[in-house]
């Protein structure tokens, strides 16, 4: 094994990973340390993304989602079904499999790519070198010319309610329940809250998720936040806002959570307790005193918009670093950090940086919300369009939620676009191209979608912007 190279990678989520692949690609000598393995005891590159974050809980999500369309949807459309019963182990199962195939996948990509694949820690030293300890104790001393940090993020966990073996678990462990849990408590209603929060309950959990704020969703824009609430109290989620969990223990086989809200101190029994309020950057033995890199107060590393670190040629990416806590925004720090050591000059557009939550129906946005350009005082148009009117989402019997498009006012240039409705994922990515493109809403309402699709939505909604679109009546000449 060389011991020099021109780039050591440190993490193999999405952001590392992105970055040693573009690396090598680029003709760099490159290698990749992660500590991660995989249930079947071998490394499992891919991070929390592949092993424990997005990939297992839309397997889940998807499949939850086919369980309760059959059960509860299918006869609309006049598919008449009986005994349509979950089979949880094989439902985990064909998950792990998946992840398996993903993380796998990734191995493959080095090898492919040229990448030297270290399992095991790394640890930045002073001057660019790196302690890298394999899986079995042995250490090396590697020298590199440049470093990129990923070593990305973990659970935060709450004094209140302490972790247990099965029963008090954070994000990793409810996507491990061996059964569908009668009575499910989750400690935040946020997107994971939200995400597990959905797959449980579609799979017969009933499911209370205990909220700190008393605003709902408080980065996506208002009016959106508020049909999704609206939308998940329907499905059976019980939202309760404002409350201040003060604890939770085992008893008997049970949880018993107490929380605070306006109205005084209440309790909650329930099988399986849910901890999930937020993640925070992982830094554990990352960085000798002297390597020269710095933590802000909340401990993420600290970079400049290009993601260099305090210390020469030491950079750092994806969700151990300021911005959103998503898998696409640390891949493209990744690739833009390999391209700027070749010598390129890329940057990330931090203002176009989509957010997804993948409930049924999805929400999803980009750019500003409506509270923010009122805060801002910009003036702004806003358009909207409801998927009741759309005739694709009436054909898949899929009309919940709308799109809404914030423009400014002068010029009519995008500024935000919020979406919750079927395939929401799916339909922010032409808000992001349009809005990388600087696209005026005109231009959306100029460009041709084809018919029927969901997309539609979005094209009415742009053309609602100038107060013209044709599925909706609006009395104004214009
Ligand atoms: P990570 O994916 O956390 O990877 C870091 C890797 O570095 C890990 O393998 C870790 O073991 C390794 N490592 C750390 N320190 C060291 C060290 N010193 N030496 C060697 N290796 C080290 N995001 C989305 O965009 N979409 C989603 O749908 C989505 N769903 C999610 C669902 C859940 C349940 C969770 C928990 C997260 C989800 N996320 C989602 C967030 C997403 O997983 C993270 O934003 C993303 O994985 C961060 O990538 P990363 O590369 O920065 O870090
Ligand atoms: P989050 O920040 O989305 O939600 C945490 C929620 O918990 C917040 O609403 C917060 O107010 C609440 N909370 C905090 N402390 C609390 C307490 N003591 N009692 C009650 N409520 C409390 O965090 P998350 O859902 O844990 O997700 C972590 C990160 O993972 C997020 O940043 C997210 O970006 C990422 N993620 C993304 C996706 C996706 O892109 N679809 C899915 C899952 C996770």
């Amino acid at each position: 094994m060389s011991e020099n190279y021109d780039v050591i990678v440190i993490g193999a989520g999405p952001a590392g990973y992105h970055a040693a692949i573009r690396c090598a690609q680029l003709g760099l000598e490159t290698a990749c340390i992660d500590k991660s393995i995989g249930k079947s005891g071998d490394p499992a590159y891919g991070g929390t993304c592949l092993n424990w974050g997005c990939i297992p809980s839309k397997a889940l999500l998807d499949a939850s989602h086919k369980f309760e369309d059959a059960q509860k949807h299918f006869s609309e459309i006049g598919i008449n079904v009986s005994g349509v019963e979950v089979d949880v182990a094989a439902m985990m199962a064909r998950k792990d499999q998946v992840v398996q195939g993903l993380t796998s996948g990734v191995a493959g990509l080095f090898k492919g790519n040229g990448v030297t694949d270290l399992p095991g820690r790394g640890k930045l030293l002073a001057g660019c070198q790196v302690e890298y300890t394999s899986h079995g104790g042995e250490q090396q001393i590697l020298e590199a010319e440049h470093v990129i940090l990923a070593p990305g993020s973990v659970p935060v966990e709450i004094d209140p309610a302490p972790l247990t073996d099965h029963l008090i678990v954070d994000s990793t462990g409810a996507l491990e329940f061996q059964s569908v849990p009668e009575r499910l408590g989750v400690i935040g209603a946020g997107v994971i809250g939200l995400e597990l929060g959905s797959v449980w309950n579609r799979l017969g959990s009933e499911v209370v998720l205990l909220e700190a704020l008393e605003e709902f969703l408080p980065m996506a824009d208002e009016r959106i936040a508020r049909d999704s609430l609206k939308l998940f109290a329907n499905q059976g989620l019980d939202i309760r806002l404002g409350t201040r969990v003060i604890g939770a223990k085992v008893d008997a086989g049970a949880v018993l959570v107490s929380y605070q809200d306006g109205d005084g101190e209440h309790s909650l029994e329930v099988d399986k307790l849910i901890v999930a309020v937020g993640r925070r950057p992982y830094t554990e033995d990352l960085l000798s005193p002297d390597c020269g890199v710095n933590l802000d107060e909340r401990g993420f590393l600290c970079v400049n918009d290009l993601c260099a670190t305090d210390a020469p040629r030491v950079y750092a990416v994806g969700d151990v670093v300021r911005g959103p806590m998503l898998a696409h925004k640390g891949m493209e720090e990744g690739i833009m950090v390999a391209e700027r050591i070749a010598g390129q000059k890329p940057s990330v557009n931090y203002d176009c940086v989509p957010s997804v939550i993948y409930t049924h129906p999805e929400v999803a946005w980009v750019g500003k919300t409506e509270q923010e350009l009122k805060a801002s005082g910009d003036t702004y148009n806003v358009g909207t369009f409801p998927f009741a009117a759309s005739g694709r989402a009436l054909a898949a019997n899929d009309t919940g939620g709308m799109v809404k498009i914030l423009a400014d006012a002068e010029s009519d240039r995008v500024l935000g676009v919020h979406v919750v409705g079927p395939q929401a994922s799916e339909l922010i990515a032409q808000a992001v191209i349009a809005m990388e493109f600087d696209a005026c809403a005109e231009d959306l309402g100029l460009t041709m979608f084809a018919h029927p699709t969901l997309g539609e939505a979005v094209h009415e909604a742009a053309l609602g912007v100038a107060g013209h679109a044709i599925h909706m009546v609006n009395r104004k000449k214009r």
